[in-house]
Protein backbone atom coordinates (compact mmCIF):
# COMPACT_ATOMS: atom_id res chain seq x y z
CA UNK A 1 0.00 0.00 0.00
CA UNK A 2 1.81 3.28 -0.66
CA UNK A 3 0.54 6.28 1.34
CA UNK A 4 0.15 8.27 -2.06
CA UNK A 5 -2.12 5.64 -2.89
CA UNK A 6 -4.23 4.81 -0.11
CA UNK A 7 -6.46 1.45 -0.67
CA UNK A 8 -8.68 1.26 2.02
CA UNK A 9 -11.20 -0.91 2.31
CA UNK A 10 -14.65 0.97 3.34
CA UNK A 11 -17.93 -0.83 4.51
CA UNK A 12 -20.58 -0.11 1.98
CA UNK A 13 -23.14 1.47 5.20
CA UNK A 14 -21.75 4.13 6.58
CA UNK A 15 -23.21 4.31 10.27
CA UNK A 16 -21.50 8.30 10.36
CA UNK A 17 -24.23 9.73 7.97
CA UNK A 18 -27.39 10.00 8.27
CA UNK A 19 -28.37 8.21 5.15
CA UNK A 20 -30.50 10.67 4.09
CA UNK A 21 -29.78 13.72 1.29
CA UNK A 22 -29.03 16.64 4.09
CA UNK A 23 -25.73 16.62 5.34
CA UNK A 24 -25.31 14.86 9.24
CA UNK A 25 -25.09 17.24 12.33
CA UNK A 26 -23.26 15.92 14.81
CA UNK A 27 -24.20 18.52 18.20
CA UNK A 28 -23.19 18.44 22.03
CA UNK A 29 -21.19 20.47 24.69
CA UNK A 30 -17.26 20.32 24.39
CA UNK A 31 -17.15 18.09 27.54
CA UNK A 32 -19.55 16.44 29.53
CA UNK A 33 -19.82 18.16 32.74
CA UNK A 34 -22.95 16.80 34.80
CA UNK A 35 -25.77 14.79 34.04
CA UNK A 36 -27.90 17.69 34.22
CA UNK A 37 -26.20 19.46 31.59
CA UNK A 38 -25.71 16.78 29.30
CA UNK A 39 -29.44 15.72 29.21
CA UNK A 40 -30.92 19.47 29.32
CA UNK A 41 -28.10 19.81 25.91
CA UNK A 42 -29.50 16.39 24.07
CA UNK A 43 -33.39 16.60 25.35
CA UNK A 44 -33.30 20.16 23.07
CA UNK A 45 -31.20 18.81 20.39
CA UNK A 46 -33.60 15.75 19.99
CA UNK A 47 -36.20 18.03 18.93
CA UNK A 48 -34.14 19.06 15.82
CA UNK A 49 -34.85 16.34 13.37
CA UNK A 50 -31.14 17.25 11.73
CA UNK A 51 -29.21 16.23 14.43
CA UNK A 52 -28.45 12.58 14.74
CA UNK A 53 -25.34 12.25 16.80
CA UNK A 54 -24.62 13.43 20.34
CA UNK A 55 -21.20 14.68 20.53
CA UNK A 56 -19.62 15.07 24.17
CA UNK A 57 -15.49 15.44 25.38
CA UNK A 58 -15.14 13.21 28.07
CA UNK A 59 -10.97 13.29 28.38
CA UNK A 60 -9.84 17.03 27.19
CA UNK A 61 -6.65 16.88 25.25
CA UNK A 62 -5.79 20.59 27.02
CA UNK A 63 -2.72 22.60 25.11
CA UNK A 64 -1.80 24.06 28.50
CA UNK A 65 -2.12 22.05 31.97
CA UNK A 66 -4.05 23.46 34.99
CA UNK A 67 -7.69 23.76 32.88
CA UNK A 68 -10.36 21.34 32.97
CA UNK A 69 -8.96 17.74 31.99
CA UNK A 70 -12.26 16.14 31.05
CA UNK A 71 -14.74 14.48 33.76
CA UNK A 72 -13.50 11.01 32.24
CA UNK A 73 -15.69 7.89 32.87
CA UNK A 74 -18.78 9.08 34.92
CA UNK A 75 -19.52 11.08 31.47
CA UNK A 76 -19.49 8.30 29.42
CA UNK A 77 -22.32 7.15 32.17
CA UNK A 78 -24.29 10.33 31.58
CA UNK A 79 -23.24 9.97 27.74
CA UNK A 80 -25.44 6.29 27.52
CA UNK A 81 -27.96 7.50 29.84
CA UNK A 82 -28.52 10.29 26.89
CA UNK A 83 -28.26 7.65 24.28
CA UNK A 84 -30.96 5.66 26.33
CA UNK A 85 -33.45 8.54 26.69
CA UNK A 86 -33.33 10.50 23.46
CA UNK A 87 -32.20 7.76 20.90
CA UNK A 88 -29.37 9.55 19.78
CA UNK A 89 -26.21 8.13 18.11
CA UNK A 90 -23.28 9.25 20.89
CA UNK A 91 -19.93 9.80 19.43
CA UNK A 92 -16.72 10.54 22.19
CA UNK A 93 -13.11 11.43 21.67
CA UNK A 94 -10.54 9.04 22.47
CA UNK A 95 -6.54 9.13 22.65
CA UNK A 96 -5.32 5.85 24.26
CA UNK A 97 -6.02 2.67 24.53
CA UNK A 98 -8.02 3.10 28.25
CA UNK A 99 -10.14 5.70 26.21
CA UNK A 100 -11.26 3.04 23.96
CA UNK A 101 -11.84 -0.08 26.25
CA UNK A 102 -13.67 2.48 28.33
CA UNK A 103 -16.12 3.78 25.45
CA UNK A 104 -16.75 0.43 24.37
CA UNK A 105 -17.57 -0.85 28.14
CA UNK A 106 -20.36 2.15 27.89
CA UNK A 107 -21.76 1.37 24.99
CA UNK A 108 -20.70 4.19 22.69
CA UNK A 109 -21.85 4.09 19.07
CA UNK A 110 -18.72 6.32 17.09
CA UNK A 111 -15.30 7.32 18.21
CA UNK A 112 -13.35 10.30 17.14
CA UNK A 113 -9.22 11.00 17.03
CA UNK A 114 -8.82 14.10 17.67
CA UNK A 115 -6.35 16.66 15.93
CA UNK A 116 -3.64 16.43 18.81
CA UNK A 117 -3.49 12.47 18.76
CA UNK A 118 -3.75 12.32 14.80
CA UNK A 119 -0.12 14.03 14.61
CA UNK A 120 1.31 10.91 16.63
CA UNK A 121 1.75 7.68 14.65
CA UNK A 122 2.20 5.53 18.20
CA UNK A 123 -0.63 6.96 19.80
CA UNK A 124 -2.87 5.97 16.52
CA UNK A 125 -1.47 2.79 16.64
CA UNK A 126 -2.49 1.89 20.10
CA UNK A 127 -6.00 3.03 19.19
CA UNK A 128 -5.71 1.11 16.37
CA UNK A 129 -4.79 -2.12 17.99
CA UNK A 130 -7.00 -1.97 20.99
CA UNK A 131 -9.52 -1.74 18.29
CA UNK A 132 -8.63 -4.98 16.96
CA UNK A 133 -11.86 -7.23 15.73
CA UNK A 134 -14.18 -4.57 17.16
CA UNK A 135 -16.97 -3.43 14.72
CA UNK A 136 -17.23 0.46 15.33
CA UNK A 137 -17.35 3.68 13.10
CA UNK A 138 -14.31 5.92 13.51
CA UNK A 139 -13.85 9.75 12.69
CA UNK A 140 -10.56 11.08 12.38
CA UNK A 141 -9.80 14.86 12.74
CA UNK A 142 -6.78 16.23 10.71
CA UNK A 143 -3.82 16.53 12.62
CA UNK A 144 -2.98 20.08 13.93
CA UNK A 145 -0.30 20.66 11.58
CA UNK A 146 -1.25 21.12 7.68
CA UNK A 147 0.23 17.55 6.99
CA UNK A 148 -2.18 15.57 4.85
CA UNK A 149 0.01 12.41 4.98
CA UNK A 150 -0.63 12.03 8.55
CA UNK A 151 -3.94 12.45 8.35
CA UNK A 152 -4.14 9.35 5.80
CA UNK A 153 -2.00 7.77 7.55
CA UNK A 154 -4.20 7.42 10.41
CA UNK A 155 -7.08 6.24 8.70
CA UNK A 156 -4.67 3.90 7.00
CA UNK A 157 -3.47 1.94 10.29
CA UNK A 158 -7.20 1.88 11.68
CA UNK A 159 -8.20 0.25 8.37
CA UNK A 160 -5.21 -1.86 9.13
CA UNK A 161 -6.65 -2.80 12.27
CA UNK A 162 -10.35 -3.75 10.54
CA UNK A 163 -11.88 -0.81 11.09
CA UNK A 164 -13.96 -0.03 7.53
CA UNK A 165 -16.47 2.59 8.76
CA UNK A 166 -14.74 5.57 8.79
CA UNK A 167 -14.92 9.26 8.48
CA UNK A 168 -12.63 12.30 7.96
CA UNK A 169 -13.34 15.76 10.42
CA UNK A 170 -11.84 18.50 8.86
CA UNK A 171 -11.32 21.18 12.18
CA UNK A 172 -8.70 23.73 10.66
CA UNK A 173 -4.84 23.39 10.97
CA UNK A 174 -2.40 25.51 13.46
CA UNK A 175 -0.52 27.95 11.05
CA UNK A 176 1.99 30.86 11.67
CA UNK A 177 -1.42 33.19 11.23
CA UNK A 178 -5.08 32.10 11.67
CA UNK A 179 -6.65 35.49 11.81
CA UNK A 180 -9.54 35.63 11.75
CA UNK A 181 -10.00 32.10 12.88
CA UNK A 182 -8.85 29.62 16.03
CA UNK A 183 -7.86 26.99 13.04
CA UNK A 184 -7.03 28.23 9.47
CA UNK A 185 -9.16 25.99 7.12
CA UNK A 186 -6.84 25.81 4.26
CA UNK A 187 -9.94 24.81 1.88
CA UNK A 188 -7.46 23.50 -0.21
CA UNK A 189 -6.47 20.92 1.48
CA UNK A 190 -10.04 19.26 2.18
CA UNK A 191 -10.34 19.45 -1.77
CA UNK A 192 -7.15 17.00 -1.78
CA UNK A 193 -8.44 14.66 0.77
CA UNK A 194 -11.53 14.52 -1.01
CA UNK A 195 -10.27 13.75 -3.84
CA UNK A 196 -7.18 10.96 -2.23
CA UNK A 197 -10.07 9.31 -0.27
CA UNK A 198 -13.28 9.67 -2.86
CA UNK A 199 -15.64 7.76 -0.50
CA UNK A 200 -15.12 8.41 2.99
CA UNK A 201 -17.35 10.75 4.63
CA UNK A 202 -15.80 14.19 5.28
CA UNK A 203 -17.25 16.29 7.99
CA UNK A 204 -16.17 19.23 8.94
CA UNK A 205 -16.10 20.98 12.75
CA UNK A 206 -16.78 24.72 12.51
CA UNK A 207 -16.67 25.00 16.01
CA UNK A 208 -12.64 24.56 16.05
CA UNK A 209 -11.97 26.18 13.12
CA UNK A 210 -13.64 29.29 13.84
CA UNK A 211 -13.06 29.63 18.23
CA UNK A 212 -15.90 32.07 17.99
CA UNK A 213 -19.62 32.02 17.53
CA UNK A 214 -19.82 34.93 15.21
CA UNK A 215 -17.94 32.85 12.29
CA UNK A 216 -20.12 29.50 12.66
CA UNK A 217 -22.22 30.58 9.77
CA UNK A 218 -19.76 31.32 7.52
CA UNK A 219 -17.51 28.47 8.22
CA UNK A 220 -19.91 26.12 7.94
CA UNK A 221 -21.90 27.41 4.41
CA UNK A 222 -17.95 27.38 2.89
CA UNK A 223 -17.56 23.71 4.28
CA UNK A 224 -21.18 22.85 2.89
CA UNK A 225 -20.25 24.24 -0.98
CA UNK A 226 -17.28 22.26 -1.10
CA UNK A 227 -19.69 19.22 -0.74
CA UNK A 228 -18.59 18.00 2.92
CA UNK A 229 -21.08 15.17 4.23
CA UNK A 230 -21.65 16.87 7.45
CA UNK A 231 -21.11 19.31 10.31
CA UNK A 232 -19.95 18.64 13.98
CA UNK A 233 -20.70 21.36 16.00
CA UNK A 234 -20.31 22.50 19.92
CA UNK A 235 -23.25 23.22 21.35
CA UNK A 236 -24.32 23.67 25.40
CA UNK A 237 -27.36 24.47 27.57
CA UNK A 238 -25.41 27.02 29.16
CA UNK A 239 -22.41 27.94 26.83
CA UNK A 240 -20.77 31.40 28.34
CA UNK A 241 -20.22 28.73 31.65
CA UNK A 242 -18.95 26.16 29.89
CA UNK A 243 -15.89 24.61 31.14
CA UNK A 244 -13.97 24.60 28.18
CA UNK A 245 -14.26 26.63 24.33
CA UNK A 246 -17.03 28.76 25.72
CA UNK A 247 -16.59 31.32 23.16
CA UNK A 248 -17.45 28.69 20.18
CA UNK A 249 -20.42 26.91 21.59
CA UNK A 250 -24.01 28.06 20.90
CA UNK A 251 -27.28 26.92 22.19
CA UNK A 252 -29.60 24.39 21.36
CA UNK A 253 -31.94 27.22 19.57
CA UNK A 254 -28.61 28.96 18.77
CA UNK A 255 -27.84 25.59 16.59
CA UNK A 256 -31.43 25.59 15.39
CA UNK A 257 -31.30 29.37 14.12
CA UNK A 258 -27.77 28.65 12.37
CA UNK A 259 -29.07 25.42 10.44
CA UNK A 260 -31.67 27.59 8.96
CA UNK A 261 -29.93 29.78 7.73
CA UNK A 262 -27.63 27.61 6.24
CA UNK A 263 -28.18 26.36 2.64
CA UNK A 264 -28.11 22.77 3.91
CA UNK A 265 -28.89 20.91 0.08
CA UNK A 266 -25.46 19.99 -0.90
CA UNK A 267 -26.75 17.94 -3.75
CA UNK A 268 -26.21 20.47 -6.46
CA UNK A 269 -22.58 21.24 -5.62
C1 LIG B 1 -13.00 18.82 20.63
O1 LIG B 1 -13.66 18.35 19.69
O2 LIG B 1 -13.51 19.26 21.67
C2 LIG B 1 -11.53 18.94 20.45
C3 LIG B 1 -10.69 18.92 21.49
O3 LIG B 1 -11.18 19.10 19.19
P1 LIG B 1 -9.79 19.15 18.40
O4 LIG B 1 -9.18 17.80 18.54
O5 LIG B 1 -10.28 19.44 17.01
O6 LIG B 1 -8.98 20.26 18.98
MN1 LIG C 1 -13.91 21.87 22.03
Amino acid sequence: MSSNNPNLQLATKTKILNGGPLPTVIAGPCSAESEEQMLQTARELKKDHRVSVFRAGIWKPRTRPGMFEGIGTVGLEWLNTVKQETGLLTTCEVANANHVEESLKYGVDILWIGARTTVNPFSVQEIADALRGVDIPVMVKNPVNPDIQLWVGALERLNQAGITDLGLIHRGFSTPNNKPYRNHPKWETIKQIKALLPGVPLLCDPSHVAGRRDLLQTVSQQALHLGVDGLMIETHNNPDVAWSDASQQVTPAGLDTLLTSLDLDTEHV
